[in-house]
């Protein structure tokens, strides 16, 4: 069965995440998400993305919006992009869907 993908720009709206050196997590992550939905439409791959803009997705929100386009199948990949600062263990809690 051909997989199926849904990307996940972390962060966003709100909720900035982390930022050094005027990065700031929520930018990085849309720019890499959209980078990704290019290459994977490119390579004729099924794929959506979570958000597409500066968007909060609170905690319940974005999962339900992750599984809102496929369902939740062992033929979809969940890709939750997010930008450490790093210095720790991470800061990003990930629900598998
Ligand atoms: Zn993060």
């Amino acid at each position: 069965m051909a997989k199926k993908i849904v990307i996940d720009a972390g962060h966003g709206g709100a909720d900035p995440g982390t930022s050094a050196n005027g990065i700031v997590e929520k930018d990085l992550t849309l720019k890499i998400s959209e980078y990704l939905h290019q290459r994977f439409d490119e390579l004729g791959i099924p794929n959506e993305m979570t958000r597409t803009g500066d968007t909060t997705l609170g905690p319940s929100e974005r999962p339900k919006r992750a599984q809102s386009f496929y369902g939740n199948s062992s033929d979809v990949i969940l890709l939750s992009n997010h930008i450490n600062a790093g210095g720790g263990e991470g800061h990003c809690v990930t629900k598998e869907v």
